[in-house]
């Protein structure tokens, strides 16, 4: 299994998406075992020329635009660094990726959402498509959400869903480490970056081990 994401209970597959139960696969196209063997051998060889071989795929492969890379949410790669490396550089509504255009006034506003859902607004609000205004994105609600919301008790989200999964990863750690210094014994440490969080007070592990025991 080689460059491939998310098989399970595969083998000798390459550069596959999403499989189950599957072998001698390239770019999740079945082949026989010696069509396989025999084109893995030529794009390997190719591979290996151009010195890709053994690393992630060129960015220039992705469909995803810059905003919603790995790069640019996980190495907190700015915009400019991501063309750089020839990552796609679009919106999401671009070229009528969203569907038809809608009049924007006719939109409903974000704000118009209640907190508290019942039977009645459960109806008039699935369907109907709402924008968020930071992300510049149309969104809707499903019936089957509205109502989870309302057995739960909670207020429906008023963010593009994609706007709270970045959100989300903005909490996590950024892969990219800086050094930094224990803010108790002035040890130099490595620390993963936060873009959220940057005045953080960073212990090192044993200082932050004896923190616990006298706070925890
Ligand atoms: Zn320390």
């Amino acid at each position: 299994m080689e460059f491939c994401n998310s098989c399970f209970e595969c083998e000798n597959c390459f550069g596959c998406f999403g499989l189950r139960h599957k072998k001698f696969c390239i770019l999740n196209k079945q082949y026989t075992e010696d069509e396989y063997w025999q084109k893995v051998d030529q794009l390997k060889c190719a591979m290996l020329d151009r010195g890709e071989y053994g690393d992630f795929p060129p960015m220039y492969h992705s469909t995803q635009y810059w905003s919603g890379s790995g790069a640019s949410i996980i190495y907190g790669a700015t915009q400019e660094e991501c063309q750089k490396f020839g990552c796609a550089n679009f919106a999401p509504g671009d070229d009528g990726a969203e569907g038809p255009e809608i009049d924007l006034s006719k939109i409903e506003l974000i704000q118009t959402i209640p907190d508290r859902l019942d039977e009645t607004n459960i109806g008039s609000l699935s369907g109907k498509p709402f924008r968020d205004e930071i992300f510049n994105r149309r969104f809707g609600y499903l019936k089957s959400e509205l109502a989870f919301y309302q057995k739960m008790k909670i207020a429906p989200p008023r963010q593009h869903p994609t706007r709270r999964i970045q959100e989300l990863y903005a909490e996590m750690n950024l892969a990219v480490c800086e050094e930094q210094y224990c803010q108790k014994c002035k040890k130099e440490i490595m620390v993963a970056k936060n873009k959220n969080y940057t005045e953080r007070i960073v212990y090192c592990r044993d200082c932050y081990f004896q923190f616990l025991e006298q706070n925890g």
